[in-house]
């Protein structure tokens, strides 16, 4: 990971004053001692990078087997999210589907990482990272299973991983900075040491692998956004025993707002607007998980990143609108 660090500290010190859009934005969080990160709220807009089923239109499942061909209107969403959040001093946290790095130009992601966001490891094909049997890893290898013809899903799951991170040293130069599993689950990796064990053997330090449990309908009803609002508890970074730190996702994601419960943009923000109040009123971490595929179509007016910055904004000295790094800092001892 230092490799990483030290290319950030490198873009940061060279590039990133001249990129960023607002003079007035203070230094991202990189270098910010421990201390303020832990006496602070941190906020992180996380952004996974992959095409999403069930969008642009509801019919739409092809992307499961093509995750990581990002459209052109994922890739201006992203790029646009990214600008907006530096504009006010934070940084973006994306994590790329390996697959992203098999398009012919990455000139767009290369430009977010010189501006200071950090890229991390979301697997090269979007795999399923407790799976135990072939059908179970992804899509792609159902319709494909001669592609990992003759290795045990262990395997898959673990080169699968080491793909990703290859590829982001190939296109664009840089270690990944973390890695988090597609799919969320609600005890994240607890019940499963030998992911970790496997994450922390191949460098990483951190995962984001835990989505808390929450109610889900067709409205945000007063109960389902009470139980939102609950769930920031379940969603505060720790240590497993083995020493890997879990900096869950926060709820609601927008995939969850908008695949699970089809809410309307109006719900999805209201959730928003109480959980991070939660947060920045308990100086909590709150880690908003999106996919810039479904955002497009869903926010097309950067509503969501926009709420979170004005709110981070208006919270003063109280809160930071940090990277997972920064996070993954406040808990290490
Ligand atoms: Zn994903």
């Amino acid at each position: 990971m230092s490799h990483h660090r030290c290319t950030r500290r490198r873009f940061l010190g060279t590039t990133a004053a001249a990129l960023a859009p607002a003079a007035s934005a203070p230094a991202a969080a990189p270098d910010r001692p421990v201390a303020e990160l832990r006496a602070k709220a941190l906020v992180a807009v996380t952004l996974d990078l992959e095409m999403s089923r069930n969008f642009p239109t509801w019919e739409t499942t092809h992307w499961d087997y093509e995750k990581g061909n990002l459209n052109d209107e994922t890739k201006r969403y992203t790029v646009e999210a990214c600008r907006r959040i530096r504009g006010r001093g934070g940084v973006a946290h994306c994590f790329a589907v390996g697959r992203v790095f098999e398009q012919e130009d990455v000139g767009w992601l290369r430009g977010i990482i010189e501006a200071g966001h950090a890229v991390g490891n979301h697997t090269y094909d979007h795999v399923n990272v407790l799976a135990t049997r072939a059908e179970d890893i992804q899509f792609r290898f159902r319709r494909c299973p001669w592609l990992i013809e003759g290795q045990t899903p262990a395997q898959v799951i673990r080169h699968n991983i080491q793909l990703c991170t290859a590829a982001l040293r190939n296109r664009v130069n840089l270690a990944p900075a973390g890695f988090r599993t597609p799919g969320g689950f609600r005890d994240g990796l607890r019940e499963h040491p030998h992911v970790q064990q496997l994450l922390q053997d191949l460098g990483f330090t951190w995962v984001s692998s835990l989505y808390p449990a929450h109610a889900l309908g067709p409205r945000a009803t007063e109960d389902v956004l009470r139980s939102i609002v609950h769930a920031q508890r379940q969603a505060q970074p720790f240590a497993y025993p083995r020493g890997l730190i879990e900096i869950p996702m926060s709820p609601i994601s927008d995939i969850g707002a908008f695949r699970g419960g089809r809410w309307r943009l109006d719900d999805f923000l209201r959730a928003i607007r109480m959980a991070l109040e939660w947060c920045l009123d308990n100086r909590a971490v709150f880690d908003f998980l999106c996919h810039p595929s479904c955002l497009y179509v869903v926010d097309p007016q950067f509503r969501a990143v926009e709420l979170i910055c004005d709110m981070v904004r208006r919270a003063g000295n109280r809160a930071l609108i940090v990277d997972l790094n920064a996070i993954a800092r406040r808990v290490a001892r």
